[in-house]
């Protein structure tokens, strides 16, 4: 594939090469090197309401908006305010203070199953301690997990691989062994009748099941209804605890995330993204008994030098303060026009597409069939999204670069955001229907 506007981007260009040279495939997280789609990752130098400025002076509306993080926008004075202060007081005590107490009231009095909560750095923290308290309460070993369901790089959590029940997952990278991923147990999404066989097969060993509570990392796989509650209801008639992966989805499906929505009460929940505000914070908390047993005041240990820093705590508590019903009412709506603009756009060229959602998250698998699981998500003509993505990048629209990712809205995407978008979809849908395999 050509990329006929690679060369407007000559800084970034330089940049990647430079990074190339001391940082391994020139990037701190592998998405972020455009490998999915080829062509040289943007290196942005600022974001402001819904648009980032790259290292070449480009604009683009942002629809990737941090992979999530970023619900109020780029810049918002308050955030911003907020992490002034707080720098101003010092960076970092390394002893407990009032902002994280405050972020974990909030999180306890938007999130009704969660009665304790512990503060960590990031998402892949979260989960892995989640898991690790699993294991310590239950005293089991065994994790169920869904293929296609990503909860960060817990060495555990890298078995996607496995096909099916009663099957040991093989790790999906090397440097994880057999024995870190021996004891997951990684079975198709939506596919309760696997869950019970996997229960069935493993009487007494399972210590818990992991599940993002509405996929968001095979793109946008929402559950089917009744999925979540069966697999509580499997939890609780196996003594196994159901762990609801909300890093994604928490503070930014509704104000209690997508607990707000199915109603479906996790044991432990884990939680990253919004709640940071743009900065490292991320947490898990749940159930008063189960989080009881976590150091100091009980017997599994986790801790952080840096957990509940207080510029982070700052900033993820101006965000959330400011994210009341009509912040989700916005995102909620700015998606759904954008949707249909997608949608719209891929129809009149004749491109076989679905757009799927959860709240405000979305999206576009270029197939006519519905999206349930991994496997469907992997049927996609991927192709098209990279013809598609190349041409929304040239006309100053910023899409995350994977097919197997969702996009993301801010309550800052106005009328002005939109109609560039909107003005961009009819090319980019005729590049989509251009597109050949390679
Ligand atoms: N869980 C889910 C559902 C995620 O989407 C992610 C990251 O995308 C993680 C966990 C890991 O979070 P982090 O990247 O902050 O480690």
């Amino acid at each position: 594939m050509n990329y006929p506007y690679e060369y407007d981007a000559p800084v970034s260009h330089a940049l990647f090469d430079r990074a190339a040279a001391v940082t391994p495939g020139g990037v701190n997280s592998p998405v972020r090197a455009f490998r999915a789609v080829g062509g040289t990752p943007r290196f942005m130098v600022s974001g402001t309401g819904p648009y980032l400025t790259d290292a070449d002076g480009r604009e683009y509306v942002d629809l990737v908006c941090s992979w999530g993080p970023m619900i109020l926008g780029h810049s918002h004075p308050d955030v911003i305010a907020a992490v002034q202060a707080a720098v101003a007081r010092g960076t970092s005590f390394g002893t407990p203070g009032e902002g994280e107490v405050a972020l974990a009231e909030e999180i306890v009095a938007r999130i009704e199953p969660v009665a304790q909560v512990r503060l960590v750095s990031s998402g892949t923290e979260a989960t892995m301690s989640a898991i690790r308290l699993a294991r310590g309460y239950t005293g089991r070993a065994k994790v169920i997990k869904f293929a296609g369901c990503y909860h960060g790089h817990v060495d555990a959590l890298l078995a996607a691989a496995g096909s099916g029940l009663a099957t040991f997952a093989l790790p999906d990278t090397p440097g994880v062994t057999g024995a870190q991923a021996g004891d997951t147990v990684v079975l198709p999404y939506n596919d309760l009748d696997a869950v019970h066989e996997a229960f069935r097969a493993h009487p007494g060993q399972i210590a818990c099941v992991i599940t993002e509570a509405s996929p968001g990392n095979m793109g946008v796989v929402p559950p089917e209804p009744g999925f979540n509650q069966g697999l509580k209801d499997a939890c609780a008639e196996n003594g196994a605890l159901y762990i609801s992966d909300e890093v994604m989805t928490g503070f930014r499906t509704s104000k209690a995330g997508w607990f707000g929505i199915d109603g479906v009460r996790p044991d432990l929940m884990t939680f990253g993204k919004v709640m940071g505000g743009g900065f490292p914070a991320a947490a898990f908390g749940g159930r008063p008994d189960v989080m009881a047993h976590l150091a100091p005041a009980g017997p599994v240990y986790q801790a952080g030098t840096l957990s509940g820093n207080p510029v982070a705590t700052a900033a993820g508590l101006a965000q959330l303060r400011l994210l009341d019903d009509a912040a989700y009412e916005k995102v909620d709506a700015v998606s759904e026009q954008l949707r249909t603009l997608v949608s719209d756009a891929l129809t009149k060229e004749g491109v076989a597409h679905r757009v799927q959602n959860a709240s405000s998250m979305f999206s576009v698998f270029f197939t006519d069939r519905p999206v349930k699981n991994y496997e469907d998500a992997k049927a996609q003509e991927s192709y098209r999204f990279t013809a598609f993505f190349h041409s929304m990048l040239a006309q100053g629209v910023y899409l995350p670069p994977s097919s197997f990712e969702s996009w993301f809205v801010s309550t800052a995407h106005d009328e002005r955001a939109v109609q560039r978008i909107a003005d961009a979809l009819p090319a980019a849908a005729r590049a989509a229907a251009e597109a050949t395999a390679a």
